[in-house]
């Protein structure tokens, strides 16, 4: 039994992986903590549960990673995927501190396995979670608990006092037990960001958002990054920004996770309901690219497309939850799909017509191209001629907003005069936006969330001690 009555040290509103290691940071460094998560204990851990990996900078290879991966490429690597927007200094502390986590996670009881293979090619710079995000997440709770941490589940927050930039308490609703005002010192907010909240979403995105999928848990409606927005905190980020993939459209509205996310995309060709391609599919190599698919379909007509290919390419990428919708011909499969047979045959015909001879390899930018048809398709573009056609029917699978508060390298919320928080961390997707303005690199959200909790941790720990 928690007793809420005392004051604790550090309170960390989220039970994800930031959350966590914000936790066993603080407790380690001496701190009483408390963990409020809003989900029941089932569901705990946000969308940490849906992760398999994470991207760490080393100089030499390890146990399970192929080689080096410098922080001068990492962060080449980050400026690419994000045009440049991004907080250069937080992103190469991030990334720096990247380096240390490798290990420090494993004293936190997570196990590392080697790459799963696929479209991905991430031997070299992601590490996998053994058992995955869910096994990650359950090492960090026992780690926590042996600890000390006290940690509440179904326990939702739904306001916090703040004056002047300082938290003086937090009001936890529970399902049992009403609600109840909790004090501490210091606070961490890991509590996600908004993407479960289509209310939200949609002042940005119309009414496009009812089409789109949400990847992770329905608990992240970011009720908490409104709060702090609304009570001075300095907000990072574009809200129409978002981490989004194609997903498979037959997928549920909430926690599909990555069993129906489509990596398909560069063995075949995509085209919206009007049969049209609209898009280079091999524009680059897939751990750069996977993350723009959402957001491409999110704007063509009534958010959804389709991924085409033959039967030559099925045993090429991961499979999927669903299997794909077949056809003897491709009218046959333009019927199965409701498109235009017509207007299939059409775009099919002419791209088949514009590939160019070349020699295929999905790990590389080959020279598997097309010419003369708009879109190109710069890489891996071979002919969709073997039957049966397959398709997969794909939407919008929001994973995670970056819209967030802004932090500095001590994790330190700063308010909307420049000035820093006298006692409040973010840490995880709730300020992933100051080192993803936009795009994204497979394995750094968890990154994010470990890098800056380990970092809030340690430093409200500190904070409550002064
Ligand atoms: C399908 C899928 C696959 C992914 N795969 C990867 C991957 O392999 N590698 C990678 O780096 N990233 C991956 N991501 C992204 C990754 O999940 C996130 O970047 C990361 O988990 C964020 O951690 P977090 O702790 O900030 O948030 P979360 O893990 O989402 O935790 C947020 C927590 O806040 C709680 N919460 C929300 N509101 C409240 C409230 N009002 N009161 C109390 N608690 C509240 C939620 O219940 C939840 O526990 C994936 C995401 C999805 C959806």
């Amino acid at each position: 039994m928690v007793d809420l009555t005392r004051r604790f040290d550090v309170l960390v509103i989220g039970g994800g992986n930031a959350a966590l290691c914000a936790a066993i940071s603080a407790r380690r460094a001496g701190a009483s903590v408390l963990v409020l998560e809003g989900a029941p204990k089932f569901y705990r851990g946000g969308n940490t549960r849906h992760t398999r990996n994470m991207r760490c900078a080393h100089d030499a290879a390890t146990e399970i990673l192929t080689g080096p991966y410098t922080e001068e490429e990492f962060w080449k690597d980050l400026l690419l995927v994000t045009g440049g927007q991004t907080d250069e200094e937080l992103a190469r502390f991030m990334i720096h501190e990247s380096k240390d986590i490798l290990n420090w996670i494993v004293e936190q009881g997570v196990r590392w396995q080697p790459s799963l293979g696929g479209t991905l090619s991430l031997g070299r710079t992601n590490s996998f979670f053994l058992g995955g995000g869910r096994a990650m997440l359950n090492a960090l709770y026992r780690t926590a608990e042996e600890l000390g941490v006290d940690i509440l589940y179904d326990a939702e927050v739904i306001d916090l006092v703040i004056e002047h930039g300082m938290f003086l308490s937090a009001q936890l609703k529970q399902p049992v037990g009403g609600r109840t005002e909790v004090r501490a010192s210091t606070l961490v907010a890991a509590a996600g960001g908004f993407e479960a909240n289509i209310e939200w979403l949609k002042q940005y995105w119309g009414e496009a958002a009812d089409n789109f999928l949400i990847r992770g848990t329905p608990y992240n409606r970011g009720a908490i990054l409104k709060m702090l927005l609304a009570k001075g905190v300095q907000e990072i980020g574009d809200p129409t920004q978002c981490h989004a993939v194609a997903i498979d459209a037959r997928a549920p509205k909430f926690d599909g996770g990555i069993i129906t996310r489509h990596d398909s995309v560069v063995f075949g060709i995509v085209v919206n309901k009007h049969a049209e391609r609209f898009y280079d599919e091999g524009e680059d190599i897939w751990p750069k690219r996977y993350a723009i698919w959402g957001r491409l379909v999110a704007a063509q007509p009534d958010q959804i497309a389709y991924i085409i290919f033959d039967s030559t390419v099925v045993t090429s990428f991961m499979p999927t939850l669903f299997p794909p919708i077949a056809g003897a011909t491709i009218a046959e499969l333009a019927g199965k799909l409701e498109l235009d047979a017509a207007a299939l045959e059409k775009t099919i015909t002419d791209f088949n017509a514009a590939v160019r001879p070349g020699t295929f390899d999905h790990t590389i930018l080959d020279d598997c191209r097309t010419e003369g048809i708009t879109p190109a398709k710069t890489h891996w573009a071979r002919r969709i001629e073997t039957p049966p056609y397959l398709a997969y029917p794909v939407r919008p699978g929001i994973t995670f907003t970056y819209l967030g508060t802004r932090v500095n390298k001590q994790s330190r919320m700063l308010m909307k005069d420049g000035k820093p928080s006298a006692n409040m961390f973010a840490a995880g997707e709730i300020m992933a936006g100051n080192v993803l303005g936009k795009g994204y690199a497979a394995g750094i959200g968890m990154t994010i969330g470990s890098v800056f909790g380990r970092v809030a941790g340690r430093e409200a720990a500190k904070n409550a001690r002064n």
